[in-house]
């Protein structure tokens, strides 16, 4: 743990062990409630320095940062994957995206600007001014483990924010990496502290705390939620980025191969454990068994094993719960009618004895009312719907508590407006599996969270807004 500028070691060591092998890779030290208590002292004491600083020299510690991470980049991927299993390919570019979110709010945070006001007498002068909310606490999940904190430490600490980030205990090795080079580059004591260990205590603390002024979380909708009614005891501002189960519709008219490709680079993305994977395959009845066979061919060529070998496409799951997930919800789908075109199992013995891998899958003859319909799944797993017309996949992709993000494929202009319109989701990507950017807003509406992320609105969220009236 980092805390105040310094490495703080406990009486509780952790192991982080790879999920494609068993093996540590390495131990962090676990603290609780008090180490919380003094990385919030800490982050408190930081802040009014931090945030009188200009905004030009904020600007230049994160250029710093953006410098040593891409030294770094190479050691820091080999981390990520071997901390949480995913491909080198797929980690590298998980480095080049934390790496674009320092660097935009390096130049963002020269960019936040208010507002002069017409007053309504003329000896008044009115303006509106932005400033830091004050000490953040982050909470981050293991699938996206460096690029998440960098999602939330690079606005926090451009707007003059100080912070206490919390990551995943599954995965806290990138974050430890993080603070590495934040200690390298010499960022001022307190303006980014470290806490690891069990999740209660530690959230709870920020939680309960009248010091923390915001939380920012990343992960599922039921942790969530538990953080939004904690926050009502302080009033405290919360930014939440939560689960998803992305509707992904193929249209008659669309490109059935652009649409193959686009849906396996987006599903099998972390191993199939993303919070914008596509889950649920809305493919129109013309097309519905050409689409079907081309998908199968290309799932069956993709290679599974260790995520540290080049030629893999696809690695482990993050540990056995994982596996158990898919499987409940794989088992719950045949049993009401689905067919496996593909997987459907657990890969075990050789090469994949000690790990957590499961096979790249594919379903047809889903239905709306089987588990894998209604819960996020988790893991590499491809349901296909079919569907008849426009009116009616909308309203069946729309009928979810979930609106992170969305996808869908054709080739009707009139059509790519009249359905991004509807789908009532944050993010659409029409022809377009991958549609993030970090310039552009990431976030969900409905039950998928609340703010945004990445762009200038990734700002917001950390700036209190001050109306000054001055009588002349
Ligand atoms: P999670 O179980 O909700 O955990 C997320 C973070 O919260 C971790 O740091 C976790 O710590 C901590 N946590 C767990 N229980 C807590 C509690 N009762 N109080 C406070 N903190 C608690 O989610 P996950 O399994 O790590 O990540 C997968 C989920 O994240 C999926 O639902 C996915 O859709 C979502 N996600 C959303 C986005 C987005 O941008 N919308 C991005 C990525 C992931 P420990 O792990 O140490 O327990």
């Amino acid at each position: 743990m980092y805390i105040n500028g310094e490495w703080i070691r406990t009486d509780q060591l952790f192991e982080v062990k790879n999920p494609a092998t068993g093996e540590m890779v390495n131990t962090v030290y676990f603290g609780g409630k008090e180490e919380t208590g003094w990385a919030i002292q800490a982050a408190e004491k930081a802040f009014p320095q931090w945030a009188a600083f200009t905004a030009e020299q904020r600007s230049s510690y994160l250029w710093r940062i953006v410098d040593k991470l891409r030294e770094k980049k190479e050691e820091l991927a080999q981390i990520i994957t071997k901390e949480m299993g995913k491909t080198i390919h797929h980690a590298r570019q998980e480095v080049a995206s934390a790496i674009a979110f320092f660097q935009w709010y390096a130049e963002e945070a020269r960019r936040i600007y208010g507002d002069i006001i017409p007053p309504s007498a003329a000896n008044k002068r009115l303006q509106a001014i932005r400033q830091p909310v004050g000490v953040v606490g982050a909470i981050t999940p293991w699938n996206f483990p460096l690029s998440m904190a960098a999602r939330k430490l690079g606005p926090a600490l451009a707007t003059g924010c100080t912070v206490i980030l919390k990551p995943s205990k599954e995965a806290p090795l990138s974050s430890v990496a993080l603070f590495k080079i934040f200690d390298e580059i010499g960022l001022p004591k307190g303006v980014a502290n470290l806490v690891i260990g069990s999740s209660g205590p530690i959230a709870n603390t920020l939680m309960n705390s009248k010091i923390v002024r915001k939380i920012s979380f990343t992960g599922s909708t039921e942790v969530g939620k538990i953080l939004i009614a904690q926050s009502a005891q302080t009033v405290k501002r919360v930014s939440m980025e939560l689960g998803g189960h992305a509707p992904f519709i193929v249209f008659d008219d669309a490109d059935i191969d652009l649409a193959v490709e686009g849906l396996i680079k987006s599903k099998f993305g972390s191993n199939g454990q993303q919070c914008v994977c596509p889950n649920r395959i809305y493919v129109q009845d013309g097309i519905y068994n050409e689409f079907a066979e081309k998908l199968k061919e290309k799932v069956q060529q993709i290679k599974v094993g260790n995520g540290l070998d080049e030629q893999n496409e696809m690695g482990p799951l993050v540990n056995e719960e994982a596996i158990q997930k898919v499987q409940e919800q794989i088992d719950d789908a045949i049993h009401h009618g689905a067919c496996v075109l593909n997987g459907g199992k657990r890969l075990s013995g050789g090469s994949y004895s000690n790990g957590y891998f499961y096979s790249p899958s594919v379903l047809s003859n889903v239905t709306d009312n089987m588990l894998i319909s209604n819960e996020e799944t988790f893991g590499p797993v491809i349901p296909l719907l079919i569907f008849h017309n426009e009116e009616e996949v909308i309203k069946r992709a729309n009928d979810i508590e979930f609106g992170l993000a969305s996808y869908f494929y054709t080739k009707d202009l009139s059509r790519m407006y009249r359905v991004s319109e509807q789908l009532d989701y944050g993010m659409v990507g029409v022809n377009d599996a991958i549609p993030f950017a970090v310039q552009a807003p990431f976030g969900g509406v409905k039950e998928s969270g609340l703010g945004r992320e990445g762009g200038k609105y990734g700002l917001d969220d950390y700036l209190d807004t001050k109306m000054i009236s001055v009588q002349i």
